[in-house]
């Protein structure tokens, strides 16, 4: 049994739908359990559904979503899907009665029950799909195998529950058809509200479900070619790497490389799943095999991020950062749930650099205030190269002044101005 992964790239129009038909009619007599990602822009079209809706912007709200689904009637339509198709309609009038309330519970909980509809109809769509061209599946609405805690926006799953509904559930489908259909990114609360696990988090469902159905391997399909060692829309000369380790891509992913959802790999990894990223445009390609086989000789891999801050906290009046004054700046981070991409420890003052997260940097501003004289920079970038050399180095780094520099022998780090 084989999990693939299509994300919404790989469905934004009719031809590519009908292309990953062709994908999976290459693997007539396997099992496949195949997760889907909304289509195209659908997420974030359906996140202005969700803030119109909370602004108490009812008939702005009812508009996007109208658009919206007009979108998925087209192309329901244009891939010749009998347009009074019942599934789709009921997934919209769930959205639908929603929105014609006023909001009395908080943003997350109304994110999640708006949002969680961009897979359940991209599902749809493409599994009635696969029936007309004779590729018999079962769909599933997820909600009803994925059981989470109600983390609203960045849900847990319960492994236990989960695994029980899978084996009551999933298993004896895959006796009635090879092929199963359904969505990533979302669950449900023991009181079926909906959820979702965080976005881009359909990799990690993928990843969950290979895990409790043993699966032979996981395939996560994408308009590139595999992974490469930089990005290659800001590298055009990035290299396509063919095998990577588990290990290396949750460093990668730790970095902040956009790859593969960093959450991917655990559940793969305990059960020794080898994870491929494939090319769907280009399925003759074997594309980049990740195991738990140890890599050499890679290319420097290289990770920038924008947009970084540096806070310098001075201890008042010249006296030692002394472990406590450390210590307790551990704990705001931890309350205020940002974590620095880089720290470091001096005499008399303490330096880390974190993503811009408005918000989080004020609060913490104000708060590690109390404990020294705060310093802030904004608009800096962060430049990792993990198995680096000079001319790498040389090269990324340019006439821009470096604000800090950090390096084992595996990894360097640069903050540049
Ligand atoms: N559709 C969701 C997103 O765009 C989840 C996913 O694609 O993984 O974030
Ligand atoms: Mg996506």
């Amino acid at each position: 049994m084989k999990v693939f992964k299509f994300g919404g790239a790989s469905i934004n129009s009719i031809e590519r739908i009908q292309n990953i038909a062709k994908i999976v009619r290459s693997y007539s007599n396997e099992k496949i359990f195949i997760i889907i990602s909304a289509m195209g822009k659908t997420t974030n079209a359906l996140e202005k559904v969700v803030e119109a809706f909370f602004a108490g912007k009812k008939d702005e709200a009812l508009a996007l979503f109208t658009q919206l689904k007009e979108e998925h009637l087209t192309v329901a339509s244009n891939l010749q899907l009998p347009t009074s198709n019942l599934q789709l309609n009921d997934l919209f009038t769930e959205v639908e009665w929603l929105l014609h309330d006023k909001p009395v519970r908080e943003y997350d909980y109304y994110y999640d029950q708006i949002v969680c509809l961009g897979e359940l109809l991209s599902t749809a769509i493409v599994s009635d799909y696969f029936n007309t061209v004779d590729i018999n599946n079962s769909w599933v609405d997820v909600r009803d195998i994925v059981r989470t805690d109600d983390n609203f926006r960045d849900a847990t799953i319960d492994w236990a529950f989960t695994t029980q509904q899978v084996e009551r559930n999933i298993v004896p489908l895959f006796e009635k058809n090879n092929i199963i259909i359904t969505q990533g990114f979302i669950g449900a609360t023991d009181e079926n509200e909906s959820t979702t696990l965080g976005r881009e988090g359909s990799d990690y469902s993928a990843a969950v479900f290979a895990n409790i159905l043993n699966a032979e391997s996981q395939t996560i399909w994408k308009d590139v070619e595999g992974v490469m060692n930089a990005d290659p829309k800001k590298f055009p000369d990035a290299q396509f790497i063919d095998v990577l380790s588990y290990r290396e891509v949750i460093e990668m992913a730790f970095y902040g490389a956009t790859v593969i959802h960093p959450k991917t790999i655990k559940p793969l990894q305990n059960k020794d799943i080898p994870l491929h990223v494939r090319c769907f445009l280009k399925p003759e390609l074997k594309g980049t095999i990740i195991s738990n086989d140890p890599v050499h000789n890679l290319p420097p891999i290289i990770v920038v991020k924008e947009d970084q801050v540096v806070m310098q906290l001075n201890s008042k009046d010249f006296s030692f950062v002394e472990d406590h004054l450390v210590s307790q700046l551990h704990d705001l981070f931890v309350e205020i749930k940002i974590r620095p991409n880089i720290s470091q420890n001096g005499a008399i003052s303490l330096l880390c650099c974190l993503d811009n997260r408005s918000d989080k940097i004020e609060k913490l501003a104000l708060k590690a205030s109390e404990l020294f004289d705060v310093q802030i920079e904004k608009g800096l970038t962060l430049l990792t190269i993990r198995h680096y050399n000079n001319e790498t180095v040389n090269k990324l780094t340019g006439n821009r002044k470096i604000v800090l520099e950090q390096k084992t022998e595996e990894i360097i780090q640069l903050i540049l101005k």
